[in-house]
């Protein structure tokens, strides 16, 4: 139903603000009946969590990877219950980070029951190794599911999305036992996509992969806000120049929705992603790279869109 990610880069961000941009743009997503929302933020390590406080069952807190928050009902039902279990785990909301990636989403059941399992971020299993939420219907998940089921995976939601996590850290791991260690985000999520069928908006987050993030788009409505905290430059009305794209290092603030009222409160510079795309948060920078399926497995071509 909606999407909304948020990135910091090279600027101080305490983790009341992130989650407070999360909930900002939850509500700000265009209202067409959602039924459930969630989050994921990071942990790392928290140095003022007790180790020996309990975890709630919804918290899934393995060290240093990403936190996950689930709830059935509306986004104020979703804030309350954050906002409890972060006391309950002496999570500290006053840490901050220079660079941190958090993603949400208010969920239209289209598979699956509105249930907390059902909700997403939808997850790769414990540990959160991949984290996606996803906006539309993935027509072709039985066939996947079946796949990972006979790969030793086990589904804990009736969701369609649950395959694409899942299928993330398959690949994930599949390079990892071939050796090649070096394998990319966008690597791992262009292969995601290969194999995917319906209508998506998708946002990834991975432990594997902290401080980025990776969305794509194929038939539902996906934007990129992009507010550079040193620059003039982005006082300017709407934004029709590419250049930006190539500027690592500035202090920046990246912003991923599927609607363009949850992002414009923060900037106007705002790029409407395209069908087939990747756009890929890493260190400042973003790069949009193009997913072309026509030449079959081993003829991908993976080009820069052109500015
Ligand atoms: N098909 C997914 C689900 O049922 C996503 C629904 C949505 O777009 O909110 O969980």
């Amino acid at each position: 139903c909606g999407i909304f990610a948020y990135l910091n880069y090279n600027v101080n961000r305490e983790r009341r603000y992130i989650l407070q941009v999360l909930f900002n743009g939850l509500r700000r997503l265009e209202y067409r009946g959602y039924d459930s929302a969630g989050i994921s933020i990071d942990d790392y390590f928290s140095v003022s969590r007790n180790p020996n406080t309990p975890q709630p069952s919804s918290i899934n807190s393995l060290s240093s990877s990403p936190l996950v928050f689930r709830q059935e009902g509306n986004i104020e039902s979703l804030v309350k219950s954050v906002y409890q279990e972060v006391a309950a785990t002496e999570l500290n909301l006053e840490e901050s980070f220079t660079t941190h990636a958090g993603i949400a989403h208010t969920r239209w059941a289209t598979h699956g029951v509105p249930a907390p399992r059902n909700s997403h971020p939808q997850t790769s299993g414990s540990g959160n190794d991949f984290l996606v939420v996803h906006n539309g219907v993935i027509t072709n998940y039985e066939v996947l599911k079946e796949t990972l089921v006979r790969h030793g995976f086990t589904f804990e939601s009736e969701t369609d999305t649950e395959v694409i996590p899942k299928l993330a850290k398959f690949v994930f791991d599949k390079a990892n036992e071939e050796g090649d260690q070096t394998v990319t985000f966008s690597q791992v999520v262009l292969e995601v996509m290969r194999h995917l069928e319906g209508a998506y908006a998708l946002i990834f987050k991975s432990r594997h992969y902290p401080n980025e993030l990776i969305a794509c788009k194929r038939g539902s409505p996906l934007l990129l806000g992009v507010k550079e905290l040193n620059d003039d430059f982005c006082n300017g009305s709407a934004f029709h120049d590419a250049k930006f794209l190539s500027k690592n290092g500035n202090p920046k603030e990246l912003f991923l929705s599927s609607d363009a009222n949850a992002i414009i409160e923060h900037t106007k510079k705002v790029l409407v992603i395209e069908d087939g795309e990747v756009v890929h948060l890493k260190e400042g920078g973003v790069s949009i790279l193009k997913f072309n399926n026509d030449k079959g497995r081993n003829g991908d071509s993976l080009s820069a869109r052109p500015a």
